[in-house]
């Protein structure tokens, strides 16, 4: 194949960015809008995540409520007992076994408060557990995806990478690239740069008589390395 000094270069410039570019995945966008929509759900997770605590705070200031209403009516009916002990009115005695009997009824009420309380808080602790494992979940998820975006944020080197490439294909002739690109699908490579020893393609150091027909070449030829075929660039 035979082109212009600068033209070899041109082409091995294509060459190496369109190999470069093999490597790297497209997608940028796509992990974006997963992002944002896990952190949106993120936000709504820790909102419901303190409502959930809330309601077992709430709980436990009522559990703690009952159980001081519960000490003052033990209070209150010992007092009645031993009011009573010594007691000898009628009058007095009647009012103090109403009392006792209000007291011993509304401690009643009390336990069973209690009981319902101590349920309904254990229900409300695993749910607020489980929101905070959910919080947990999500912000696990929205690093997953954040390393994701740090990666693909050679996206936008991709673009570049497709714009360059399309500068390269503009500056050279039709045949050239015709014959550049069957050769490419060929052997993966196309064209490469020779080091004086090795070619860029199959790395493969060449025997000495392969070597100095490669130099020997016109400075506008470009040999094909013997060993895979590859276009070789000299003084790349
Ligand atoms: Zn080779």
């Amino acid at each position: 194949m035979k082109l212009s000094i600068d033209e070899q270069k041109t082409l091995l410039e294509l060459a190496t960015t369109l190999r470069n570019g093999e490597a790297a995945p497209a997608a940028g966008s796509k992990a974006q809008q997963e992002l944002d929509a896990a952190k949106k759900e993120h936000a709504r997770l820790v909102e419901a995540s303190g409502s959930a605590q809330l309601a077992v705070d709430d709980m436990e200031l009522e559990i703690l409520r009952i159980q001081e209403d519960e000490r003052k009516l033990r209070r209150r009916a010992a007092d009645d007992k031993v009011q009573l002990g010594a007691a000898s009115d009628i009058e007095q005695r009647r009012d103090l076994e109403h009392d006792l009997y209000a007291a011993k009824s509304r401690i009643a009420d009390l336990m069973s408060e209690l009981q319902e309380a101590h349920n309904e808080i254990h229900a409300l602790r695993n749910n607020a557990d489980l929101c905070a494992q959910r919080v947990k979940e999500d912000q696990k998820k929205i690093e997953a995806l954040e390393a994701k975006l740090a990666e693909n944020d050679s996206a936008a080197t991709a673009a570049d990478r497709e714009e360059r490439i399309g500068e390269l294909r503009e500056e050279l002739p039709d045949e050239i690239l015709v014959t550049f690109d069957e050769r490419r699908l060929e052997n993966g490579v196309g064209v490469a740069a020779f080091n004086g020893r090795s070619c860029g393609g199959c790395f493969i150091v060449l025997p000495p008589a392969d070597l100095s027909a490669i130099r020997q070449a016109a400075p506008e030829e470009m040999p094909e390395c013997p060993e895979c075929g590859t276009f070789l660039v000299r003084n790349a």
